[in-house]
């Protein structure tokens, strides 16, 4: 009998779990989380990377993923502190075989996990379980993958498809013996962000765990059938229904985004499939897409001139800075937008568009520190999606044409014509210190 650790990192659910399923029965699973404290650094810019709403939203979902585990037969380690300076340990104490964990992509994490494989003798098994497809199913090499987003698609749609099995949760092996008599270090003390109560004008109220995702999955489509008018609503900015609002679950884990096809293409079979229910789809492409370009390009993702290496002027004035992101700028669209990422942790699709256009083309500032800020305050970050859209709006990402400016005037115009979006928050007032 051998004992395997499961690490669980950006993936927190037990559905849609390759890395949990390839675990014999007949062994032994030790189930861990770590929360890290560099991710509650400052970053350079002054403000810490990951925002209290964010941060009690992870707390949730980690807990969440504790009482599945306990009600099914097994539980989660949890823990504070480098992963590198506990997992060693914890290799020694439970004579573990091998660790099972989630693919990583972005640089930071690649290089947490190859700290411990230095220390280490038994083998880390990756699993790539964050995107719909895994790198070998794809038709191109990493190094070859399409630079364009409409190529990207129209390859995976022509040699893939989105015919998806997700196999059910299977039993889950049993837990080794824990002495809880003995001292482990790093254990958490428990959460640290007071439940933060949702805005009364949110246009999301989420709450971190599978069970809520897997809620909101069902809500969507056969609940409320409002899948069924995606594409139709998908550019609004008020309300729950307008878009799915699935992306914090996706960007926790705690909902696959191959669960979220799977129920798609059954919600197809029974009530038919339209443009709407194939929009979600192309929409999830997106991130799929730059899921595999941050692969391709790993730390340019990250560079000024981003993937394009382009030779960009970096501007950062920190008066501009503070009022675009306390929503004090000349644009009310643009400010009503910011007041409600500030006070929501969430922001509409079109809504981000225009923020992040305006910082970049109207104020002039680097694009990296909106993505920073974005990073901070929103409840569904995600590295791939956020870098990737923020470089793709300065013109140095994957986008064709490198003069994409939103004119936000015509933008509320267009979207907001009778104000009332902005009449929803341009008023709000709101503590600078409260992020
Ligand atoms: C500047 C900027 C920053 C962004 N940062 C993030 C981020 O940190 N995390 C994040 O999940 N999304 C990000 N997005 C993409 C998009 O705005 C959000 O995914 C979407 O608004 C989330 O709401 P929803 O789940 O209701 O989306 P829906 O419209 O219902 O779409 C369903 C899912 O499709 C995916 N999706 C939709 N649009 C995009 C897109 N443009 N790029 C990548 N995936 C997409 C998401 O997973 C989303 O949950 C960003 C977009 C911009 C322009």
């Amino acid at each position: 009998m051998k004992t395997i650790l499961y690490w669980f990192k950006q993936d927190l659910r037990l559905h849609d779990m390759q890395g949990l399923y390839a675990i014999d029965s007949q062994n032994r699973l030790l189930p861990i989380y770590v929360f890290d404290p560099r991710q509650n650094m400052h970053t350079e810019y002054g403000f810490p990377k990951m925002g209290r709403r964010r941060m009690c939203f992870l707390e949730q979902s980690v807990l969440a993923l504790q009482q599945y585990l306990r009600s099914s037969g097994s539980d989660l380690l949890i823990f504070e502190g480098k992963p590198e300076e506990i997992i060693p340990k914890l290799i020694d104490l439970y004579a573990i075989h091998a660790i099972h964990t989630e693919k990583d992509i972005a640089p930071e994490e690649i290089q947490v996990q190859s700290a411990i494989q230095e220390q280490i003798h038994i083998p880390i098994i990756e699993f790539e379980s964050r995107t719909v497809f895994q790198e070998q199913d794809l038709p191109w090499s990493i190094h070859q993958l399409p630079h364009m987003f409409t190529e990207f698609r129209k390859g995976i749609e022509k040699h893939i498809g989105y015919d998806i099995e997700v196999m059910p949760i299977t039993h889950l092996p049993t837990l080794p013996e824990i002495d809880f008599t003995t001292h482990i270090e790093h254990v958490w003390s428990g959460p640290k962000y007071q439940h933060w109560s949702h805005h009364p004008k949110s246009a999301i109220r989420a709450i971190g765990g599978e069970y809520e995702g897997l809620k909101r999955l069902h809500d969507y489509t056969f609940g409320t059938h409002a899948i069924a008018t995606y594409k139709e609503t998908r550019n609004g900015m008020i309300g729950d229904a307008y878009s799915s609002k699935f992306s914090p679950w996706l960007a926790t884990g705690a909902l696959s985004a191959r669960q979220i096809i799977y129920v798609i293409n059954e919600y197809e079979s029974q009530f038919g499939a339209n443009d709407s229910t194939y929009w979600m789809k192309f929409e999830l492409l997106w991130r799929e897409f730059f899921y595999w370009t941050l692969k391709k390009y790993d730390k340019k993702f990250f560079y000024a001139g981003g993937i394009r290496g382009k030779k960009e002027k970096h501007s950062w004035n920190q008066e501009v800075f503070d009022s675009w992101r306390f929503g004090e700028t000349a644009d009310p669209f643009v400010n009503a937008h910011m007041k409600e990422l500030y006070l929501t942790g969430f922001m509409s699709n079109r809504g981000r568009q225009n923020v992040a256009s305006y910082l970049i083309h109207e104020l002039q500032q680097d694009w990296r520190i909106g993505a920073s800020w974005f990073e901070t305050t929103l409840i569904d970050y995600d590295v791939a999606s956020n870098w990737g859209n923020w470089m793709y709006l300065a013109g140095v990402g994957n986008d064709p044409r490198q003069d994409r400016v939103f004119n936000t005037k015509k933008q509320a115009e267009m979207y907001d014509p009778q104000g009332v979006y902005q009449d929803l928050w341009i008023d709000e007032l709101m503590a600078k210190n409260d992020y």
